[in-house]
């Protein structure tokens, strides 16, 4: 018979044993060693059993078990030593508290960090990808570093979905409801002990109420909000349900209680819990983009500033980070439903819809007049924007550059900050005990230990490798197993599975989401000659595959069908397996149980990537298309290039290209690197390259040097520019309001009417100095209001000056007619053609960038032509 309603009885813990629930509501435990081995003797079986879940197990073991234990001195002795340190990690002086102390910069007193998915630990499933997992790697480094922050999301009560196959190998998706009361997560309580509500306005009068669930990740809270309360009607309960679900205006009500509520969440967990507000706000992709919103409504209905001016409060201490060059992957809604949304009764007095509106406009040419655009959204609403690597930073630049017309792409000001991972998390055990043993590290944290691999021996390296891959062999033989079951075979039929994959054979996988920009079957491009290196007499490999396909993505469901009915083929299947259900807990046991990690996105549309990361870590070594971070760190000896067949425009023969430089990379390179043995019987070649791969890659991969990096370069500045606005009961957001608005409005009287160059003429000598001269007129505006610069550098054929200099020219004269004379003198520098322009900028001291406001006056006529090689 089936339930109508559950709930769950918890353990009662002997006294003895409590310390065991601190240990387990704490996610420390997620990548925690010590940890875990402590569950694991609670009882090695069950938790096992339970998917080495600390809640699961402590509801699951024995009451026998417990008073045995209760009873165990030297376990409870364990335990305490493991309390003590939780609680020592939790309030020590860490890296954060150091630099405060140091005073180098003014450190906000509080972060909130704003993502639509956070993946802490595969048993707090509230992830979809790499961008959850980023998220979550974000919290536990800035644990790790003391770095103040607060956590921000939705608790889907489904979370994302379980994969399985069909008999056809068709992508079967499960959603078990989740039950909060057995996850690691506590609800919030008012002090009165009534649990705490969040609530915002719907029209039609309606009200979304959420409860608030924390998790302790470390030293940092995780709130998390869920709208599965008895107060909302069935259509509102409905809203957190699961993550990516259901269409537009499903997206938008999560969206407006993550943004919006999430705002009100963190306000009440800041009086609830005595911390400090956040002054910095930081939204992970533009999902959560409404907490601007929610802002500017705070500082007009509590401060009392006018729109513009609590607009500029706001944006001072807002954080947006762009995680996508894929169109697809931006967050767009039709304008209509966000007029519906914030507009009629339902419209906020102090922040009208209109201005809303403006912040989505896809004002620039190409854009679509009919839709809402949260990145764009994200973009206006945070003075500070970053992509997440190089190259990234720099296809958003382009991609987003419209927003600031006349200006040259490399000013656009959105920089890039490089993902990173978090190494106690990526880390195999194993490998981590390794570098403890041979080393005498007991972890891998700073730059500097990194050189204590040199102590590692070869054959020492070798042997985890072997053990890691023995590994992976016996999980996936597991796994299969079970997956083939469940496709409905018998065990009779499944012998063979005893014997699938070799713990001696190249290794190579590929686990990931399955859009199509990252093609899963790229390999499969010409099946006769990867067959051909799977069965490879001397040098075979062989390939671990995962990935789950968008629920809605049937495209991505037939990529998933095609690899499996290649790797269900009798003649190969020993040798390419397709494992389902990836996660968190798969990606740990796959990434560092293989030698090679293969990527192969369409360049440049993976942003950054961050499972090549994790493989570097275990000295796995990337095979990928230069994309996202292996653009920036690839150096020729830490792995392989697939090169791109970039201007090729027919994307069937671009794969053709790429699939078979792919082939022919392994089989000429990274095939006989593996298999060539030395006197000793070791791949030394190889074992260099994965030396090199960790020595110079683990440093820069690490999650804490990315946290390092959004501290300093985004988090302080923000709070820095937050503050001053903040003093003084806001003045100066008024004052930056007021004044913005005078120069727009005054801009289009800003003109350059005459440049005059004395010194070179047509050709001039290194050393020489070219002295400029110009008029321009500034209209209502003043001189202090703006910055006239001289731009120039070396030019290419098309007089378009490369790399650009700037150097602000003074006032030399003011006339009556509201013109202004500026000057200023550049020396020559280098030879070769040279060209210069001039244009006048607004300036202010509490812009973060020139290009800011999107305004740039240049002379009507070219003014600054080449003038000849420079000798
Ligand atoms: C690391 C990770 C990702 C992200 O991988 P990419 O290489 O960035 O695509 C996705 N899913 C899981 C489970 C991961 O562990």
């Amino acid at each position: 018979m089936r339930a109508i309603r559950r709930f769950t009885v918890r353990a009662a813990l002997p006294a003895e044993l409590l310390p065991l629930g601190e240990l387990a509501t704490n996610l420390r435990w997620s990548w925690h060693a010590d940890t875990r081995a402590i569950f694991a003797a609670v009882d090695p079986t069950t938790w096992d059993a339970v998917g080495q879940d600390p809640m699961k197990l402590l509801g699951a073991v024995s009451t026998t078990r417990l008073s045995e234990l209760a009873a165990d001195t030297e376990f409870r002795a364990r335990l305490d030593a493991a309390v003590a340190d939780l609680r020592s990690y939790c309030t020590e002086e860490r890296w954060y508290q150091r630099n405060e102390q140091a005073g180098e910069h003014p450190l906000p007193r509080a972060i909130a960090y704003f993502s639509p998915e956070f993946g802490i630990t595969a048993v707090l499933p509230q992830y979809s990808g790499g961008l959850g997992i980023l998220a979550g790697d974000h919290l536990k480094a800035a644990s790790d570093l003391g770095v103040p922050i607060i956590g921000v999301g939705l608790l889907y009560r489904r979370g994302y979905f379980i994969q399985s196959l069909s008999r056809e190998g068709w992508q079967e998706e499960r959603y078990p409801v989740l039950d909060p009361h057995e996850l690691p997560i506590e609800a919030l309580r008012e002090a009165d002990g009534s649990l705490l509500r969040v609530r915002i306005g719907l029209p039609g009068g309606r009200t979304l109420s959420a409860q608030v669930w924390k998790a302790q990740v470390g030293r940092v809270p995780l709130l998390l909000l869920d709208s599965d309360v008895e107060e909302n009607g069935p259509f509102e309960r409905e809203i957190t349900d699961r993550l990516y679900g259901g269409g537009t205006e499903h997206r938008l009500h999560q969206e407006l209680l993550l943004g919006i509520g999430g705002v009100r969440a963190v306000r009440a967990y800041c009086r609830l819990s005595g911390t400090p507000d956040p002054e910095v706000f930081h939204t992970n992709e533009g999902h959560a983009g409404f907490l601007g919103i929610e802002r500017i409504r705070e500082y007009a209905d509590e401060d009392g500033l006018p729109f513009d001016a609590a607009l500029e409060a706001a944006r001072a201490g807002t954080v947006f980070t762009t995680h996508t060059p894929v169109p697809a992957g931006i967050d767009r809604f039709p304008r209509e439903l966000i007029a519906t949304y914030f507009g009629g009764d339902n419209a906020i007095a102090s922040v009208p819809v209109e201005r809303i509106l403006e912040l989505g406009a896809e004002t620039y040419s190409g854009g679509d007049p009919t839709v809402f655009n949260m990145a764009v959204m994200g973009l206006r609403l945070a003075q500070r924007a970053n992509g997440v690597s190089l190259l990234h930073g720099a296809v958003s630049r382009e991609m987003f550059g419209g927003l600031w017309p006349g200006f040259d792409p490399d000013e656009v000001p959105i920089t890039s900050i490089t993902n990173g991972v978090h190494a106690p998390t990526w880390t195999a055990p194993e490998a981590i005990e390794l570098a403890r043993r041979e080393a005498g590290q007991a972890f891998i944290a700073t730059a500097e230990d990194w050189g204590a691999l040199d102590d590692v021996s070869d054959r020492a390296l070798f042997d985890v490798g072997r053990l890691l891959r023995e590994r992976l062999v016996q999980s996936v033989r597991r796994r299969l197993r079970a997956q083939w079951l469940q496709r409905g075979a018998s065990e009779a039929e499944l012998g063979w599975v005893n014997t699938v994959l070799d713990p001696d054979v190249l290794t190579i996988g590929f686990a990931r989401r399955v859009p199509s920009y990252k093609r899963l079957t790229l390999m499969l491009t010409d099946p006769e000659r990867l067959q051909h290196l799977l069965l490879h007499p001397e040098r075979p490999i062989q390939l671990v595959i995962a990935g789950k396909a968008h629920p809605a993505d049937d495209g991505g469901k037939r990529l998933i069908q095609e690899l499996v009915r290649f790797a269900d083929d009798p003649a190969v299947r020993h040798r390419i397996v397709f494992l389902t259900d990836y996660d968190m807990g798969l990606a740990a046991e796959m990434i560092p149980g293989c030698d090679v990690w293969l990527n192969n996105p369409l360049r440049p549309l993976e942003a950054c990537g961050t499972s090549g990361m994790k493989a570097a870590l275990n000295g796995c070594l990337n095979l990928s298309v230069l994309d996202g971070w292996w653009d920036e760190w690839y150096d020729g000896a830490n792995g392989w290039a697939i090169p791109s067949a970039t201007g090729v425009d027919d994307p069937e023969r671009r794969d053709e290209l790429e699939s078979s430089a792919l082939y022919d990379l392994i089989e000429t390179s990274v095939a006989p690197r593996f298999y060539e043995r030395d006197d000793s019987g070791l791949p030394a070649r190889w074992l260099e390259m994965v030396r090199h791969t960790i020595g110079s890659l683990g440093p820069k991969v690490l999650a804490s040097r990315m946290v390092q990096d959004y501290v300093n370069q985004l988090y302080a500045p923000a709070a820095v520019s937050s503050r001053e606005l903040a003093d003084d009961k806001l003045s100066l957001a008024r004052e930056l309001a007021s004044w913005k608005s005078r120069v727009r409005g005054g801009w289009e009287a800003v003109r350059v009417d005459h440049v005059e160059v004395s010194g070179a003429v047509d050709v001039a000598s290194v050393g020489d100095e070219v002295s400029v001269s110009c008029l321009v007129s500034l209209g209502s505006l003043d001189p202090a209001d703006v910055d006239v610069q001289l731009v120039y550098g070396r030019v290419d054929e098309s007089d378009q000056i490369l790399a650009p200099q700037t150097l602000s020219l003074t006032v030399a004269e003011q006339f009556d007619s509201g013109r202004s004379r500026y000057e200023g003198t550049v020396a020559l520098r280098n030879s070769g053609p040279f060209g210069y322009s001039v244009r006048v900028l607004p300036a202010h001291r509490l812009l973060a960038s020139p290009a800011e406001l999107g305004l740039v006056a240049v002379p009507m006529a070219p003014a600054g032509m080449t003038d000849g090689p420079v000798r």
